[in-house]
């Protein structure tokens, strides 16, 4: 594989930005190498600048449900760029979207649009603490919520425990307030609010973890988050930027039939352009300036680019023709990857809902922080670049989910189960020797 180009782009960046990045997953520090500079997406595809192709399991790292330069989208986006970027003025686009989502979600009485996911969770947190007089919030250890300085705390060391932020440059006292528990560990919820009676703002969460890998809530998690934060006045923040439009049309919450208080949305409603949402129930969204008191704003907010590639995209999704090909595909992908490691005896963790799915050289289960991070990482960076010489493209990390897109066919997915097949087997002579 000729990466020349792309090496020397790298080099040139480098120079002018920190790790040559715009954010630093895309660095490709966890599985050694270097990152390809991408030309073009088309379809299931990315072609980097050398003119290889792969077929692509990252999707900018989510949005691309309708797979790279989706004819509609496109199309939507040509229109709507020919009538202006944007006006800091209402437009009906922001209703359109808007509907459509509550459709989707009818939980999501009223919603906020913003431009990022970190930006929708601050916001939900600061509505969360301004509706409840209170400061505390808990998150699950291993989540990943955006950068913002207050939940910049996960890692599974023994100083998360203690609260102390993951990043220099995050005062101690800004996560003073942020607690942290045990993902599917509902004693864990429990012994905080035990210990911080009265303090607890709201629970967050990824109510199907993706940022350490895919792991899904056991059957008792959600529904006791839920029956713990109503019984302590807190509220339920579901984080679902990666899960909304990805594990089921509505999200986590309706596959797991969880009615959360507030939801923050992301990736996926923006088609390809940046877009996060934040909304809930009536009385608690009201509280929002200008309606109400709680601040919040965005220059860009709502604009009718980002809205008419959301429109376009989640108009897609109402189609059941796409839900049935994420499973039809999804669940070809797994057995494939299934069969291919145990007829090469390598113990491997794989999972699904709808288009997104993950999995950990582990022969154990995996159910949180602690079983997800004793998955062999040196092997997940060897199988990595087996899998890209091949033509495909897996995130650069054993801890960050897959995903399917409704133009990802059979054909893709046999040419990735062969691929891993040859990975496997590579992996297995490689321990044995
Ligand atoms: C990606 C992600 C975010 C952050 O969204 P950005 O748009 O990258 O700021 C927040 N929460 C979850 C669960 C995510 O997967």
């Amino acid at each position: 594989m000729n990466i020349a180009k792309s090496v020397s782009l790298f080099q040139q960046a480098k120079t002018l930005m920190p790790g040559g990045v715009s954010s630093p997953v895309r660095a490709f520090r966890a599985v050694g190498g270097q990152p390809l500079f991408i030309d073009r997406g088309e379809g299931p595809y990315l072609i980097d600048v050398d003119g290889n192709r792969y077929i692509d399991y990252v999707l900018s790292w989510g949005p691309l449900i309708l797979g790279h330069a989706q004819p509609q989208v496109v199309r939507a986006l040509q229109e709507a760029a020919a009538k202006g970027s944007s006006f800091g003025a209402p437009s009906p686009l922001e209703i359109e979207l808007a509907e459509l989502i509550r459709t989707f979600i009818p939980r999501i009485e009223m919603m906020r649009f913003v431009n990022s996911g970190t930006e929708a969770v601050m916001s939900a947190l600061r509505l969360a603490r301004a509706y409840t007089g209170r400061d505390k919030v808990i998150k699950f250890v291993g989540n990943y919520h955006g950068h913002a300085d207050m939940l910049l705390v996960k890692a599974g060391s023994g100083v998360a425990t203690l609260g102390l932020p993951d990043s220099p440059g995050v005062p101690a006292a800004t996560v003073s307030n942020t607690l942290l528990a045990h993902y599917n560990d509902l004693d864990s919820v429990e012994q905080l609010f035990d210990e911080h009676k009265g303090q607890i703002a709201a629970v967050i969460v990824e109510p199907v973890a993706g940022n350490m890998g895919m792991i899904p809530p056991l059957p008792a998690f959600l529904p006791g988050l839920r029956q713990l934060t109503s019984a302590h006045d807190a509220l339920l923040v579901f984080d679902e930027v990666m899960t909304g439009f990805r594990v089921h049309p509505g999200g986590a919450q309706t596959l797991y039939a969880i009615q959360p208080d507030i939801t923050t949305l992301g990736k996926v409603i923006g088609g390809g352009l940046p877009v996060g949402a934040y909304g809930g129930r009536r009385e608690i969204m009201e509280m929002v300036a200008p309606a109400g008191p709680v601040y919040q704003a965005g220059t860009l907010s709502g604009n009718p680019l980002a809205m008419t590639a959301g429109i376009a995209t989640l108009k897609q999704l109402q189609s059941p023709a796409a839900w049935e090909h994420f499973e039809r595909v999804g669940s070809r992908l797994l057995a494939g990857l299934q069969d291919a490691a145990r007829a090469a005896g390598v113990p491997i963790q794989v999972q699904r809902l709808g288009s997104m799915f993950g999995m950990f050289f582990s022969a154990e289960a995996v159910s949180d922080w602690d079983t997800a991070s004793g998955a062999d990482s040196r092997r997940f960076a060897a199988y990595f670049q087996q899998m890209l010489a091949q033509g495909v493209y897996l995130a650069p990390s054993q801890f960050e989910s897959g995903f399917l897109s409704t133009v990802h066919t059979e054909v893709e997915i046999d040419q990735t189960v062969a691929a891993a097949a040859n990975a496997f087997a590579h992996l297995a002579t490689e321990s044995a020797g």
